[in-house]
């Protein structure tokens, strides 16, 4: 089957030794192998090893060399963490673990290596094709409304009074970056939109909101930058995205239709779900991430999923859960990718539609606003009410009849932007906390809807400012003297968790962190029981 596709990556010191005899011989080699040499194993990321899915294979194999041997001593074993933190992904995004396999060699076992390919192919074979539709590489016409001026217009960009408001109020400014939204914006309108240094910016806006909380005249930069992005995204001008384009690339591959998540089959046992039932739990990305960052970051975001589902049972919910849902695409919409937003989109709807339910609750403050705002106004209906889990509780807390144990730390919170500008929900978390006895709030200088963001979003545009915010961020949460940092958003926990992996001042940033979810699903009890 000639149309089958394998991408061999061979190290180019022991196995490429080995493979290289393996032509001299004229050996059998399968010839769906299309081989591409490495100076490491080490060096492919695991977002290149699924950017080559998401180009078309059917198989992946990372040859390097045996432990021990390798050239650059640590090759062989970033190789395996690598390998086998994406094949526990593709395992949980319905791709399949064994498409992507790693073994190491030396160069002196060209047979073994002959029979490792040869085996390896027809496994692949029996698996089928890669459900996976290889990222489409030709884009049909930009919409008339896609174009600088029309974008300028559509946001009344106009509008804006020139007073700077948003340059002083802004969070990259406030970590030293020369940073200035609206010099951003006259440049645009300047016709520069396509000079390099402009499209750098639009790509490091953080998206945060803070601007246009401060603008006089309603200028709403976050939602320019958005249509800014789609602009350069159709003509393949986007900026590199944060960790190698891994969480993009995911995503992308979630629109396939055919794809089978297995993503809540390690849900503990306790755990009360309900095929069919009224309420329907959406989970997002978070148990891709906590596989992504677990062996740096030690980040427990599949923990939120968990405790919002046990909070749910707590108030004899037994919800639905889907294992066709897919991400809900807000990094794609927020870095210019509309085309496979919307897949997402149609795909969870469809999804939606099917279960019948008639309120969809969900953990994260992205998803929340992405399902119940940006799905809605993109065309993209749902046929259920969309409630975030913060809106539960507080409504069944209300009702009276449970109490809580004291949490055993002070805290603070950390505002996610979505909730506290976007959706101008900053009260619900500090309802919460305030019905939470014995957990008194220390609120950092600047909280609620003027919060200052954890220094990324959408996966794009990461970079030393970036950093030198969640540092700020972390010292801001200290100087309160809290022992605990509340968190809302399962990404605010990884950046923030991200900078105090800095090894030159771990003390001075240790912190921990916590989801706020996790903290009532701790200390909930029922009166009188
Ligand atoms: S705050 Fe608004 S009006 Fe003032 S400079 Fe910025 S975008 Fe213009
Ligand atoms: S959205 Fe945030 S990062 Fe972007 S310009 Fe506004 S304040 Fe600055
Ligand atoms: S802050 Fe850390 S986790 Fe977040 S995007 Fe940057 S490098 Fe990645």
């Amino acid at each position: 089957m000639p149309d089958y596709k394998i991408i061999v990556f061979l190290c180019n010191w022991g196995p490429h030794a080995a493979f290289q005899h393996l032509q001299d011989q004229g050996a059998d080699i399968p010839s769906e192998i299309k081989m591409i040499r490495i100076p490491c194993s080490g060096r492919i990321t695991k977002a290149l090893l699924l950017r080559s899915f998401e180009m078309g294979a059917d198989g992946v194999m990372l040859l390097g060399c045996q432990s021990g041997t390798c050239r650059y001593g640590s090759g062989t074993r970033s190789a395996h963490g690598n390998t086998s933190e994406t094949c526990r992904i593709l395992d949980l995004m319905g791709i399949g673990a064994d498409r992507l396999q790693l073994d190491n060699f030396l160069p002196d076992r060209p047979q073994v290596l002959l029979a490792r390919l040869q085996a390896f192919v027809r496994q692949i074979y029996e698996m089928g094709h890669s459900p996976i539709l290889p990222h489409a590489s030709v884009r049909g016409e930009a919409p008339a409304a896609l174009t600088p001026e029309a974008i300028v217009a559509a946001h009344d960009v106009f509008a804006c009074q020139d007073c700077g408001k948003c340059t002083s109020a802004c969070s990259l400014a406030l970590a030293g970056k020369p940073y200035s939204p609206r010099e951003i914006a006259n440049r645009i309108i300047a016709g520069r939109a396509d000079d390099p240094d402009v499209r750098q910016a639009v790509n490091a806006c953080l998206t945060c909101g803070l601007c246009y909380e401060r603008c006089p005249s309603a200028v709403n930069f976050p939602a320019f930058i958005r249509s800014m992005r789609a602009y350069y995204h159709h003509h393949r001008l986007v900026e590199a995205p944060t960790h190698g384009g891994f969480f993009q690339s995911m995503m992308r591959a979630m629109t396939a239709e055919n794809l089978l998540p297995r993503r809540w089959r390690d849900l503990p046992a306790e755990i009360r779900t309900r095929a069919g039932a009224p309420v329907l739990f959406f989970g997002g990305c978070a148990p891709y991430f906590d596989i992504f960052f677990n062996r740096f970051l030690g980040v427990q975001t599949a923990r939120i999923l968990e405790d919002s589902l046990r909070l749910l049972n707590f108030f004899d919910v037994e919800p639905a859960v889907l294992e066709n849902e897919t991400c809900c695409g807000h990094d794609l919409l927020w870095t210019g990718d509309r085309e496979n937003f919307l897949r997402l989109a149609r795909r969870n709807a469809r999804a939606f539609a099917d279960s019948g339910a008639g309120e969809l609750v969900t953990a994260c403050p992205e998803c929340y606003h992405t399902l119940a705002h940006d799905y809605p106004e993109n065309g993209v209906p749902l046929p259920l009410t969309v409630t975030h889990i913060h809106e539960f509780l507080e409504r069944e807390i209300d009702k009276g009849a449970v109490g809580f144990k004291p949490l055993g730390a002070t805290v603070t919170f950390q505002d996610a932007c979505r909730q506290s500008r976007f959706d101008g929900r900053s009260d619900l978390p500090r309802k919460l906390l305030a019905r939470m006895t014995g957990t008194e709030l220390l609120e950092m200088p600047e909280s609620g809807s003027g919060a200052v963001c954890c220094g990324n979003s959408a996966w794009t545009g990461c970079d030393a400012y970036s950093k030198s915010l969640q540092v700020k961020r972390i010292t801001s949460a200290r100087q309160t003297g809290s022992e605990v940092i509340l968190t809302a958003c399962p990404k605010c926990q990884i950046h923030l968790r991200c900078a105090m992996e800095d090894a030159m001042r771990a003390e001075d940033l240790q912190l921990e962190t916590m989801d706020l979810t996790s903290a009532i699903a701790r200390t909930i009890y029922w009166e009188g029981s």
